[in-house]
């Protein structure tokens, strides 16, 4: 790179250098094996170079990761083209042990000499472009001035966040569940809240990918099971014998730690272990699939259930899921909330029910957000219901009001 920059800087010329980055790819060698890994890798660097008129332009400086240097740029369109015809490149799958990979990844961008005059400076801002085209999910980003403050806001965040984590000042709030066939409230899934005095309320959406981040989610959660766990207890001493879910990480599931505090959390209470269900996303397990088994299954040996989150947003196998000791499997929200206008979503929803029966597991539908959704979920034969059209999440307190005055209209057709 720095030779081409050289040459540049002698030329007055432009260039563009561009890191690529696989989006889970670790999910791919862990599924299919290293060796399909590898080749997945050698296919792609081909489709790569097609598209570069050097094949010294491209480089592979780490696992996944793949550098591109786009020589020539004349107008502010090239590299956007550029980028394009790489996001192109990528669109159709890659066939690797007759297996059609499809893979997804991040790209970002970074331009000589407006946004670094060395190679070290551009390699630096292409990567952070790289990380924020990951962040916003958006695929590619162009380097941009803005990104090189770090975000001031994560970083507040992120000492906020440990400081009301150790102050115990992160909310549990209960979203009711209940069973498709007669409405009666089935559990509850419990969900983390954060309200700042000065920045206000901070959705979980923002908060966990923090928490996770600075490793102060095993904490959280574990705060988390203790409250959701005394919860559940008063609902049953009050009469609800309710099961209350609760969500967990992948560092909790790899946490060293996690079997002995379910154990005393489990023992330091009066209600069975099957009370509690807990949330791993497909995506969760297979960071370390084969010690996923193992963990899920020692969770299962205490009788606490087990339920696959965010069904159909990863990519687990049915191998997989027939090893796994679940004992359900909840639709993504993503799925359900369209499931009346669009048929693929509807089509994927009544697969996953069908598939779900066919192993033994029971199925949640979260986004469950209007009657039409309750109906047809429950012509369709799902056995559980989340969603705004039933409730949101609720304080302890209107949790009590809601168990009173739900009443269970048996009127669904
Ligand atoms: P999730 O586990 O998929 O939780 C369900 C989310 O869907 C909740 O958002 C809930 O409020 C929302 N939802 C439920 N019904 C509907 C509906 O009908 N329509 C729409 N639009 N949304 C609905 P929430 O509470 O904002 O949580 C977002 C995510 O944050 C959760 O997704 C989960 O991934 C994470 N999260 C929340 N609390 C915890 C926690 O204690 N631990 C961990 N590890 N993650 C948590
Ligand atoms: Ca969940
Ligand atoms: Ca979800």
């Amino acid at each position: 790179l720095e030779k081409t920059i050289r040459r540049a800087r002698r030329a007055q010329q432009n260039l563009a250098v561009i890191s690529l980055d696989l989006d889970r790819f670790k999910e791919v060698n862990e599924i299919l094996g290293q060796f399909c890994g590898d080749q997945l890798l050698i296919l792609l660097a081909e489709r790569l170079s097609h598209i570069l008129d050097d094949p010294s332009s491209l480089a592979r400086p780490g696992g996944d990761e793949f550098s591109l240097i786009l020589k020539n740029i004349e107008d502010s369109d090239t590299l956007p083209t550029f980028i394009k015809s790489v996001e192109d490149a990528l669109k159709n799958p890659f066939v690797v042990a007759e297996i059609p990979v499809t893979v997804q990844a991040s790209i970002g961008a970074a331009l000589y000499p407006q946004h670094g005059e060395t190679a070290d400076i551009l390699l630096k801002n292409t990567e952070l472009a790289m990380y924020n085209a990951k962040e916003t999910k958006r695929g590619h980003a162009i380097y941009d001035a803005e990104m090189g403050h770090g975000s001031p806001r994560q970083l507040l965040l992120a000492s906020k966040l440990s400081e009301a984590i150790t102050n115990e000042k992160i909310d549990v709030v209960y979203q009711p569940k209940i069973n498709a066939r007669n409405g009666e409230i089935n559990g509850a899934e419990a969900l983390a809240r954060w309200h700042d005095s000065e920045l206000g309320r901070i959705t979980p959406d923002e908060f966990i990918p923090i928490a996770e981040q600075t490793g102060s989610i095993r904490e959280l959660t574990y705060q988390i099971l203790k409250k959701a766990m005394r919860q559940a207890e008063q609902w049953h001493q009050n009469g609800n014998p309710l099961s209350i879910s609760v969500n967990l990480s992948a560092q909790v599931l790899n946490d060293a730690q996690l079997l002995d505090n379910v154990r005393a959390i489990l023992a330091s209470t009066s209600i069975p272990g099957n009370s509690l269900t807990l949330e791993v996303t497909e995506t969760t397990m297979m960071v370390n699939a084969e010690r996923s088994l193992v963990v899920l299954s020692k969770l299962a040996a205490l009788d606490v259930k087990i339920s696959i989150d965010d069904f159909g947003t990863g990519y687990s196998s049915l191998a997989y899921l027939k090893r796994l000791p679940a004992t359900e499997i909840k639709i993504d929200k993503s799925f359900v909330l369209d499931m009346i206008d669009n048929t693929s979503d509807a089509t994927i929803v009544q697969a996953t029910i069908n598939l779900a029966h066919n192993l033994g597991l029971k199925v949640v539908a979260e986004g469950v957000s209007s009657l039409e959704i309750r109906s047809e979920l429950n012509r369709l034969g799902c056995d559980y219901l989340q969603g705004f059209h039933i409730s949101k999440a609720l304080t302890t307190d209107k949790f009590q009001e809601f168990i009173h005055s739900w009443s269970q209209p048996l009127d669904i057709k």
